[in-house]
């Protein structure tokens, strides 16, 4: 098992040994269980390469997700649609624009994870921190590796999207990188700015035109003009539902 990397058998083997002893099991369900368990430790150890190269920072997941708490905004059906990643296999983008403290970095992050599980490989970075990483890499060779990273992952999730305007080389490498993901590949990108502002983040509205079409055109919107933002009004650490529960009795 060693020489042949099976780590994930050679784990479990005295356990199933035993197990197959005491349980009187077949042959063939001895071995069936231990090949399970090799197969289980892959894809475990997968998912965490997965989740790592991702960069989520922290980590969310929709299993943390409130789905009532906006609900009317962010409707459940929608969520777990996205979740099912067809939009990945179909390689559509998806914008998610609205209000502070909402959960939009939370969800994007969740559906990222999301896609981690199913397999996909995916890059979660801040929006403006990527462009300036790739403004301030210091040889084409460290340009063109951090470039490849984000133009060839199968979900790029950018977040907080227009935060400030662009200068025109900004603009220029925003440009290749969308250019070169248009029908390849899914973006989920988040803002707080509603989708039509984003035309004043380009110092040139033609570029800026030709940017936006290829990203936002064809994509998932969800523009939420009112939610309750989670950050002001979800449950306090220190004062959640039990502790409301508890005060009643
Ligand atoms: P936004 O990106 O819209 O500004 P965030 O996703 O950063 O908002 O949400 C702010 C905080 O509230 C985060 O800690 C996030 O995990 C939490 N949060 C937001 N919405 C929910 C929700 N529906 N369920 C659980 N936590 C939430
Ligand atoms: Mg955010």
């Amino acid at each position: 098992m060693r020489r042949l990397k099976l780590s994930g058998m050679g784990q479990t083997l005295d356990m199933r040994l035993k197990e197959a002893e005491e349980n009187d099991l077949s042959h063939e369900e001895f071995l069936v269980q231990l090949v399970q368990d090799e197969i289980a430790q892959r894809e475990n150890n997968n998912l965490k390469r997965r989740l790592r190269v991702a960069q989520f920072g922290s980590e969310k997941t929709l299993e943390g997700f409130d789905f009532k708490f906006n609900n009317q905004a962010l409707p459940a059906t929608l969520i777990r649609d996205l979740a099912t990643c067809r939009f990945i296999d179909l390689k559509e983008n998806v914008i998610l624009a609205g209000p502070p403290g909402i959960g939009k970095t939370h969800l994007a992050k969740a559906l990222g994870h999301q896609a981690c599980r199913n397999g996909f490989q995916v890059l979660f970075k801040k929006a403006h921190s990527y462009i300036e990483e790739l403004m301030n890499a210091k040889t084409i060779f460290k340009y063109e590796g951090l470039f490849k990273k984000g133009s060839l992952v199968d979900l790029l999730i950018l977040d907080d999207f227009g935060f400030r305007k662009m200068s025109a080389k900004e603009a220029e490498i925003f440009y290749s990188l969308i250019d070169d993901r248009l029908g390849m590949a899914s973006t989920v990108v988040t803002s707080n700015r509603p989708s039509e502002d984003w035309i004043n983040i380009f110092p040139d509205p033609v570029m800026g035109g030709a940017i936006l079409d290829r990203l936002v055109s064809g994509a998932r919107k969800i523009i939420i003009t009112k939610a309750r933002s989670y950050r002001k009004e979800g449950p306090k650490k220190e004062y959640t539902e039990v502790d409301k529960e508890r005060k009643k009795k």
